[in-house]
């Protein structure tokens, strides 16, 4: 039906686009262009607490000043807007029903600091946090109801012990034993649907086949996989990209300064001066010379990326 592969780039718009999230965007949209698929770009505003609208619109500006387009949306006068979270809620419904149905969710009405407490016993800590040690796994359903009179709960899945195994673009071959993370949120006592489901439920409704991110998301891939099984769905391939980071050794953000691509454009970067940076960081041009995102399609190889995380130093910040 679609051309393959499929590809995306989903930027969540509770901030604006950096260096390191220019270079996700890059090298997603060129292991799609450069095998003739489809790209897609999806606004994660699930979390609508944390979401803006004018972020989003910064994206959307940021995207076409960078040159990197997308095939399909909902039609907005002649052009595609993005696919957007907020306005796709029966979807993750309808996954949630599923799960539902399936007995593999609770009510859980644990607290933040409940969980921090408890963490030091089952589990431990994961890498995405304290694991959740199953406080409300096995209530009766007179308990369940009694707290339901003080508190909303959020739901959670039901983990199994279980390997999940894959084979990443970049990490290569990965394997977890899902349990160790612990039951996951699915959906939240406020209501909103996790960033875990939303995230598969929209892939998989997008016919995603090439998920090209950050290494940050590698730990949560096993969860998703976990997800794409139990809703009897074809997982997508994963390549996880090494983040950018500052002179300090730690994950490009705002504390880093110079680094937003707004920012760049005040200095009156031009935009082939941000992607050939972005192609000499990646691996797939041997000096940072400028370049527009279409000249490099030809060239590009997922191979060239180097595995370990790039270091910012101050002088190579100061240059930009
Ligand atoms: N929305 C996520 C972020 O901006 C990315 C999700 C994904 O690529 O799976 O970090």
């Amino acid at each position: 039906m679609y051309p393959t592969p499929r590809g995306r780039f989903a930027p969540t718009p509770s901030g604006s686009m950096h260096i390191g999230n220019a270079r996700t965007a890059l090298l997603s949209w060129l292991q799609i262009r450069s095998q003739g698929g489809a790209f897609v770009l999806r606004m994660e505003d699930i979390d609508m607490t944390r979401s803006r609208s004018h972020l989003a619109e910064g994206i959307l500006a940021d995207l076409h000043w960078l040159g990197l387009d997308w095939d399909e949306g909902p039609d907005v006068g002649g052009h595609f807007a993005p696919y957007t979270q907020s306005e796709r809620l029966e979807y993750y419904e309808t996954a949630l029903q599923e799960l539902q149905h399936q007995g593999l969710l609770y009510p859980c009405f644990c607290s933040r600091a409940d969980i921090l407490q408890a963490a030091s016993a089952p589990h431990g800590l994961s890498a995405e946090g304290p694991a959740y040690p199953g406080t409300c796994r096995c209530l009766s359903a007179d308990e369940i109801q009694a707290k339901s009179r003080h508190k909303t709960p959020s739901l959670r899945l039901r983990v199994p012990a279980r390997m999940m195994t894959f084979e990443d673009g970049i990490a290569g071959s990965q394997s977890a034993n899902i349990i160790q993370g612990g039951d996951f949120i699915v959906k939240r006592a406020d209501g909103m649907f996790s960033y875990q489901l939303a995230v598969i439920v929209d892939d998989a409704a997008m016919g995603i086949t090439e998920v090209l991110r950050g290494w940050d998301l590698l730990d949560s891939t096993p969860r998703q996989l976990l997800l794409y099984d139990l809703l009897g769905w074809k997982a997508p391939h994963f390549t996880h990209v090494p983040l950018v980071c500052g002179p300090d050794g730690r994950r490009l953000a705002k504390r880093h300064g110079g680094t937003g691509l707004s920012q760049l454009r005040l200095k009156k970067a031009s935009p082939e001066a941000v992607i050939g940076w972005l192609a000499y960081l990646s691996g797939l041009q041997d000096r940072p010379e400028a370049m527009k995102a279409a000249d490099l399609v030809p060239s590009f190889r997922l191979s060239a990326i180097p595995t370990q995380p790039v270091i910012l130093d101050e002088a190579a910040l100061s240059r930009m």
